[in-house]
């Protein structure tokens, strides 16, 4: 089984790579002098997929950043290192605290589902850890465009990162915001944190927000899954 992905450009050099498996969502912003590729799949098979298809529509050197440290967002890394890799200074003891397990229950569920080469890639792929990390927000410059990498609250995680190209009015919400399922909470979210780290990608006054999983939304859609997610939080 494999898998490629399709390119959908938002903006002016500010594309996301959707796939089938998870719905999922990958980005790539495009500078003069560098890009910034956004999360990098499952595996290194889903990495070197994404990779060959960022080299394709440009050549200048890559950055990445991991919107934080779940298995599909985090462990396609090896693909494209040695680069930087930027996340939140959360985020490589949550990959080294629990990708074992991530790895045993999705590969678990990859054989179950009967997607074998799913399950094998997940098996081989090697941990790489974010190399350049802040706690609040970073400024990447790629050139003729700056991108600012943001910390907004706890809330899918507690390491979370969006992505904000302001020159073009995209956000990246990594798990945050999710367009093709309800946002997924599992133990490591933060439920009552999530609405106002919700808000912080809303006050960024995007024009169009890249969820994780899922196709680009506007911020009405933005919006209405907060108030969801506030009151479940409610609930609970
Ligand atoms: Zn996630």
């Amino acid at each position: 089984m494999s898998e490629h992905g399709a390119w959908r450009e938002v903006a002016d050099g500010v594309l996301v790579r959707r796939y089938a498996e998870l719905e999922q969502a990958l980005g790539l912003v495009i500078g003069t002098r560098r890009c910034l590729v956004i999360d990098t799949g499952r595996d290194e098979v889903h990495g070197a997929e994404f990779a060959s298809a960022v080299r394709e529509v440009t050549t200048v050197p890559w950055s990445v950043v991991l919107t934080h440290a779940h298995f599909d967002h985090a462990f396609g890394t090896a693909a494209f290192t040695p680069c930087p890799v930027w996340a939140h200074a959360r985020c490589g003891t949550a990959l080294t605290g629990t990708a074992e397990a991530q790895r045993a229950e999705w590969t678990r569920h990859y054989r179950h589902e009967a997607k074998h080469a799913f399950a094998e890639a997940l098996q081989r792929a090697r941990l790489e850890l974010p190399t350049d990390t802040f706690t609040r927000g970073a400024t990447l410059d790629l050139g003729d465009r700056q991108v600012r990498l943001l910390h907004p609250g706890r809330g899918h995680t507690d390491h979370d990162v969006v992505i904000h190209v302001p020159d073009s009015g995209v956000v990246f919400a990594g798990d945050l915001v999710e367009q093709s399922a309800p946002p997924s909470v599992g133990e490591d979210s933060h439920p009552a944190d999530w609405p106002a780290a919700v808000d912080a990608v809303l006050a960024l006054r995007p024009r169009i927000v890249v969820p994780g999983h899922g196709d680009p939304v506007g911020p009405g859609f933005v919006a209405a899954q907060r108030a969801m997610l506030a009151g479940e939080s409610r609930d609970t």
